[in-house]
């Protein structure tokens, strides 16, 4: 039999737990070129808020009654495909359930001897190209330049923070609670660390940016951005990463209020998604393995266990009780 948690309805805010739902179905045939799983891992993210809901977004939403979307890690237990064998590991939009079966040309396959399975969906997988990406493409910071990163001490912010470091640039994280700012000190070793539910966030940037903000690597939008709009300078890069201050609901999202400083700094503003980058993967890859095989890329991996954990693990997100990527081992 196959689990898989199903989407109830489209909720209007955070989503309770009774907008899941467990079911169980017989395992499927497989087709000609397709191959089956047996998915290990799931990647929790906060972008599957932007696939409950009916706005415009960049891929079709996930409709009620149908099987939550999320990048999975499997291997595969059964092969009609040229490319992919038996015992193979593979990534991709698995879904959240325990098997599936998926045409082989939708799935990436991974080596799990150069790491462990699930750093695929972490530090060396989507949610590190993420980082990387963002920060050298878009936010591309010049030695001793000042980089702020929101949710710094998050899955894509820690990459993205370390990058910028590796960049030259002195960078301040932001994240929730002391625990959270000491890590961005102690381990991620960022020049100044602020705790935005504790500190006036305008004032803090003030000491913790005295020089002004170059890059602004944003994962929360709202009022985080709204202070780090007011303190760019001239020519600065607002990297839009995600805005999940704004997630819970989409129909009363609010805008930055200080946009106009975009006109008055002359600064760029620029959003992406992983679509725009999925060719050159491999080098992000390249980089973050390098810091990983070195002991040097620094990461922190929040596992829960068990399908059924989903609702808890996604509301975990937005009440900020995650420590790093947020994973589900499914056995
Ligand atoms: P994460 O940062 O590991 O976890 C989410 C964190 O967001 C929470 O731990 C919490 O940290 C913070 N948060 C929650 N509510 C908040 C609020 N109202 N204000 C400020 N911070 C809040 O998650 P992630 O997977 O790395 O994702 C981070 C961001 O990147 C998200 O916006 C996501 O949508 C975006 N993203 C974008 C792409 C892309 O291709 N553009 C790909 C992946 C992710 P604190 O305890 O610090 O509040």
């Amino acid at each position: 039999m196959i689990s898989q948690i199903r989407l109830s309805e489209y909720p209007a805010g955070r989503p309770a737990a009774d907008f899941w739902q467990l079911t169980h179905d017989p395992l499927k045939e497989i087709n000609t070129g397709d191959v089956m799983l047996r998915i290990d891992w799931i990647s929790v993210d906060p972008g599957m808020s932007g696939w409950i809901t009916d706005k415009r977004s960049y891929m079709p939403p996930v409709k009620p009654g149908e099987i939550m979307r999320a990048f999975g890690i499997g291997e595969v237990i059964e092969s009609d495909s040229d490319t992919l064998a038996i015992g193979d590991a593979v990534t991709g939009f698995t879904g959240v359930c325990t098997h599936a079966v998926l045409p082989a040309k939708h799935l990436r396959k991974v080596d799990t001897s150069l790491a462990p399975a699930q750093l695929y969906l972490s530090a060396l997988g989507m949610t590190g190209y993420t980082g990387y990406f963002g920060m050298t493409d878009i936010g591309r910071p010049e030695p001793n330049q000042t980089v702020v990163v929101s949710s710094a001490a998050g899955a894509v912010g820690s990459i993205a923070s370390q990058i910028a470091k590796q960049l030259g640039a002195r960078v301040v994280g932001i994240a929730g609670g002391p625990d959270k700012t000491s890590y961005l000190l102690n381990e991620l070793g960022l020049d100044a660390a602020i705790d935005y539910r504790n500190e006036d966030i305008t004032a803090a940037l003030k000491i913790a940016a005295p020089n002004g903000i170059d890059v602004y690597f944003d994962n929360v939008g709202g009022e985080i951005l709204d202070a780090a709009l007011m303190q760019m300078n001239r020519h600065g890069r607002i990297v839009v990463c995600g805005g999940i201050s704004q997630y819970s609901d989409w129909d009363q999202a609010q805008g930055p209020a200080n946009y106009m400083q975009i006109v008055t700094h002359s600064l760029l503003m620029q959003g992406f998604t992983m679509r725009d980058y999925m060719a050159r993967i491999p080098e992000a890859l390249k980089v973050l393995l390098e810091g990983y095989n070195a002991g040097t890329l620094k990461f922190r991996e929040h596992v829960v266990e068990g399908i059924e954990c989903f609702p808890e693990a996604f509301d975990m997100l937005f009440a900020g009780r995650n420590q790093g990527k947020l994973l589900i081992k499914m056995s």
